[in-house]
């Protein structure tokens, strides 16, 4: 039996020159973390050889009984986080997460509300190009203008008109709290029901930093891999009444097997979740995006909606005379990773877009502080502003990482 380096040269060198990326990079994609050496254990585990079909004690193959509990401790760890009714840890990703509620408790054709594409929202809320608004009829809301937040109002409006089975709240570039208990009250005016996607800010709920969507809505969905930082892959959590269907959506709905070895992934990762250390890490995350983001104010940097209240900041690059893909490139080549994306009421395309997205969740794992926070947010300007060498910026990138190793 031959190890990776001998079986496969090419996939070995890939993977080490991905580990010296990270290592001597600095990751602000605000949709990535780096996991810890447990949960990166438990997915390269024996548990990736095995079948199981059906969910733990109803299984359609033999030989489930350590995977079994594995799923148990995964679902137990995740509703005790929650405080939810019941979990569902099966999905392979966000995306199969939210198609399940959705193939749950909708018909092809029914009317449902996401938060625009462009205002921040996912994909999976009802994008055209997505399977949701090719089988959905999706009614968009968005932000205000001015302000750059939602506009409950609007929504409020735009729900009475439309009269959604569903609304979706929950985004993946929006930097400010989400207010739930606006959204079910217009759900509850409207009859319909809530599914919020906390994907983004599931670590910062496990810290009390955001409000508990599962004190609002029928049915919450999350990846595991972002501020919650385990493996990659999704889940679902919702009211006993809807917990049959969710679970018969996942499987055998849309899905086959479990990935157990992920599940067991997961299983560490909401333990590791469960702890003070997890909340004080969600604290420290939060308070490093708000010391970037001013960092950045202070270089003339404007910031959607003016700033941040979790683990991510946007940046209109607008009044720099910069698009959001020449940005990303920029800072990728002084080994700064951000991804380019788009504003509210953005003029340019989803390839060009005119702004970056910033989170703060790899810098903070690693260790990092106030003080790296506000050097990277300095570096960031000044590769912007051409102010130094791309040698130059990158060696104190490099620099500023030493300090704080990887695995
Ligand atoms: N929902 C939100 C809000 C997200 O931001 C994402 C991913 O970025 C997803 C769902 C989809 O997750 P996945 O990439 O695991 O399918």
């Amino acid at each position: 039996c031959k190890g990776l380096k001998e079986c496969d040269k090419e996939i070995f060198d890939a993977l080490e020159n991905e580990f010296v990326r990270e290592r001597d990079g600095i990751e602000l994609i605000a949709s990535e973390n780096n996991v810890s050496p447990a949960v990166m254990e438990a997915m390269g585990s024996v548990f990736t050889n095995k079948y199981a079909e059906g969910y733990p004690g109803k299984r359609y193959y033999g030989g489930c009984e350590f995977v079994d509990v594995a799923e148990n401790l995964a679902i137990d760890r995740l509703k005790e986080l929650f405080s939810a009714d019941h979990a569902n840890v099966q999905p392979h990703s966000g995306a199969n997460a939210n198609l399940a509620v959705y193939f749950a408790m909708l018909k092809p054709g029914d009317t449902v509300m996401g938060m625009n594409l462009t205002h921040g929202g996912h994909l999976t809320h009802g994008s055209h190009v997505n399977i949701s608004g090719v089988y959905f009829n999706f009614v968009p809301y968005g932000v205000n203008k001015e302000t750059e937040t939602i506009d409950y109002d609007e929504v409020r409006r735009i729900a009475l008109e439309c009269k959604p089975k569903m609304i979706v709240a929950g985004a993946s570039a929006y930097p400010r709290k989400i207010d739930f208990k606006k959204f079910r009250d217009i759900c509850d005016e409207v009859g319909c029901y809530l599914m919020v996607d906390m994907a983004h800010i599931a670590g910062l709920v496990v810290a009390g930093l955001h409000e508990n969507p599962c004190d609002y809505a029928e049915f919450v969905t999350t990846t595991t891999h972002k501020t919650l930082r385990g493996p990659r892959g999704g889940a679902i959590l919702c009211k006993k009444e809807y917990a049959k269907a969710i679970d018969k959506a996942i499987f055998p709905g849309i899905q086959g097997g479990p990935l157990m070895h992920v599940i067991a992934a997961k299983a560490v990762s909401f333990k590791e979740a469960l702890s003070e250390e997890f909340k004080v890490y969600q604290h420290t995350l939060v308070e490093n995006c708000n010391v970037m983001a001013e960092t950045l104010v202070s270089r003339g940097f404007k910031l959607v909606s003016g700033g941040t209240d979790n683990h991510l900041m946007l940046v209109d690059l607008r009044n720099k005379g910069l698009t959001g893909k020449a940005a990303e490139k920029m800072l990728g080549q002084v080994d700064i990773t951000v991804n380019k994306n788009t504003v509210p009421f953005e003029t340019e395309s989803p390839f060009v877009t005119s702004g970056i997205r910033i989170g703060t969740a790899a810098v903070t794992t690693r260790g990092m502080g106030k003080n790296e926070m506000k050097a990277i947010a300095n570096l960031i300007a000044d590769t912007l502003e051409e102010k130094s060498s791309i040698k130059e910026i990158t060696a104190k990138v490099k620099d500023i990482c030493a300090g704080f190793p990887i695995y």
